[in-house]
């Protein structure tokens, strides 16, 4: 069987612990195994401070996003091959695996363009610069610059190959050299793709380094000016923000974690109107893609009560729609759940939620006899006050509807008791409606999608992340932000003040520094 490889200090190595398998979901055959240990983290993080992190530095942000366009081309050139081993180890039809693939190209391609319109310049301004003396001698200026130190970065299993890439390019581009670990239970497509990283000689050596299996006691070696950078669950974000040496040295920790996600449709939405539709073909997609194995996914459900048997009758009808199956078959939307503790854990999700609900569809029986296969399973809330619906993740195909007044009022203080998510959407025609909800919404979210008849045709589902705009949320979704365009690359810069004569200082930040932020 496939032993797959961490690659650090330059060359591929295999684990010396006892192997742990990876699985095909479909079928519960084992397709590869990772073994950990044989690492010393110590040195990875040396090779990448001493090697990785003065040769990016060395090149300007237009050479940095020229490397990243040449990246994005080298993986998409194996975009076949990718969406087979998403396929075979993830379990997800093919436009789920496109969906993480080409996410991790196209973010590559996004912050290409971005350091491409940089030029050659290697600090960038932060704001304007500031008269801080009597006269304008004594000048202020906010300055940008690569941090000195590794980013390690603790990736997800449900987009191993996005999740590594977004996080890798925004470091890159900052000038900061990467070790990346991806999910265990899928790590079969994000192990493919650190190698094509690898053998393409693209970056300097020691910028690119990759782990297979446990990070050890790599976080012992970390210092103050290195970085942690990591998705998953909120269990696993305490352990890691807690590190006594992650505490000790002050190492910067970015965390992305769960979110219950609500979708809230206003009373003003007419059945027959296109926010209406979208709303529906949203929540249904939600719910489907990748399994529902998707952070951003909707978990609640918001709806005047007059229209809850409305909204059930037509989300049981589009989930039902959706092609459960083998995700190698064209006609399949929707594939198994990625590992057999995936399974376990939404199965028994399903029983702690409909002991407070009426399952409308689906439940936590299995869909076919082999494999990790669940039909998309709806509920109506009894209470949609109840603490069940704010707080438990299920992380699968599962969400649940949560009747209400209709008051913008009422629904924001239900979303807010999730305590804090990624990303909110709200579907209305009235702008005073929207208005009312923003501002009690937006302290809550790291993104919130208004949806409506006016950009019905245009838009792109609220599930989706995109490079251009902040990814994170408050609270429970983990503090973080990643992304946002050159907002993303902050987290791997110190943000330095300069103080001095004018025209020195003034020297780091030429004007058209400032602007493109
Ligand atoms: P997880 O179990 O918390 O694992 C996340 C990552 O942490 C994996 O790479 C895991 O490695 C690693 N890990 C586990 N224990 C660790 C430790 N003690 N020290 C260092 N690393 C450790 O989460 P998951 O099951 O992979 O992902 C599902 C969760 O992630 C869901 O709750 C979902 O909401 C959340 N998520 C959030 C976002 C976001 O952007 N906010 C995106 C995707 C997913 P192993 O796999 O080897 O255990």
């Amino acid at each position: 069987m496939q032993t797959l490889e961490s690659l650090v200090l330059g060359r591929p190595v295999s684990g010396t612990a006892a192997p742990v398998q990876l699985f095909n979901p479909s079928t519960e055959e084992a397709v590869a195994e990772i073994r950990s240990g044989g690492i010393d983290f110590g040195a990875v993080l040396a090779y990448a401070r001493g090697s990785g992190g003065p040769a990016l530095r060395a090149l300007s942000f237009a050479e940095r996003g020229a490397l990243l366009k040449a990246l994005s081309a080298a993986i998409h050139a194996e975009r076949e091959n990718l969406i087979e081993l998403s396929i075979l180890n993830a379990g997800t039809p093919r436009g789920d695996a496109k969906f993480d693939i080409d996410g991790a190209t196209g973010t590559l391609a996004y912050y290409a363009a971005l350091g491409e319109s940089l030029g050659d310049r290697r600090v960038l301004a932060d704001g304007d610069g500031a008269q801080l003396g009597r006269t304008a001698r004594f000048w202020g200026q906010h300055v940008l610059v690569p941090r000195h130190g590794a980013a390690v970065h603790i990736n997800a299993f449900n987009f191993p190959a996005w999740n590594m890439m977004e996080k890798a390019a925004c470091a890159l581009l900052a000038g900061v050299p990467v070790v990346e670990k991806p999910g265990t239970s899928t790590a079969l497509l994000a192990a493919r793709i650190a190698r094509i990283v690898h053998d393409s000689g693209l970056l300097p050596a020691g910028a690119w380094q990759f782990i297979a299996g446990s990070v050890g006691d790599l976080f012992d070696h970390l210092g103050a000016q290195d970085a942690i950078a990591f998705t998953g669950s909120s269990r696993t974000a305490a352990v890691v923000r807690g590190h006594r040496n992650v505490v000790a040295k002050n190492v910067r920790v970015n965390l992305e974690a769960d979110s219950l996600n609500a979708a809230v449709l206003a009373p003003d939405v007419e059945s027959s109107s296109e926010t209406y539709a979208l709303f529906l073909s949203n929540v249904a997609l939600d719910m489907t893609q990748k399994s529902g194995q998707k952070c951003t996914a909707v978990r609640r459900i918001l709806v005047p009560k007059e229209r809850v048997a409305e909204v059930r009758a037509d989300l049981v009808a589009a989930l039902g729609k959706v092609k459960l199956g083998d995700p190698a078959a064209a006609d399949t939307r929707m594939g198994p759940l990625a590992s057999k503790a995936q399974f376990d854990d939404v199965r028994a999700g399903i029983g702690r939620l409909a002991s407070h609900a009426e399952i409308a569809c689906g439940g936590s029986q299995p869909a076919r006899e082999r494999g990790y296969f669940l039909a998309p399973t709806l509920l109506v809330a009894r209470d949609a006050h109840g603490e069940i619906f704010h707080a438990d993740e299920v992380f699968g195909p599962v969400a649940s509807l949560l009747p209400y007044s209709g008051s913008a009022e009422e629904a924001a203080a239900l979303v807010a008791l999730g305590g804090g998510g990624l990303v909110a959407s709200a579907y209305s025609n009235s702008s005073e409606w929207a208005e009312r909800i923003v501002l009690d919404l937006a302290p809550w979210h790291g993104r919130l999608w208004l949806g409506s008849d006016r950009m019905a045709e245009q838009s792109l589902p609220p599930g989706m992340v995109l490079p251009a705009s902040i990814h994170g949320g408050p609270g429970r979704a983990g503090g973080g932000e990643e992304l946002g365009g050159l907002r993303g690359l902050a987290f791997y810069q110190q943000r330095t003040a300069l103080q001095g004569f004018k025209s020195q200082v003034a020297a780091f930040a030429p004007p058209e520094a400032a602007a493109a932020r």
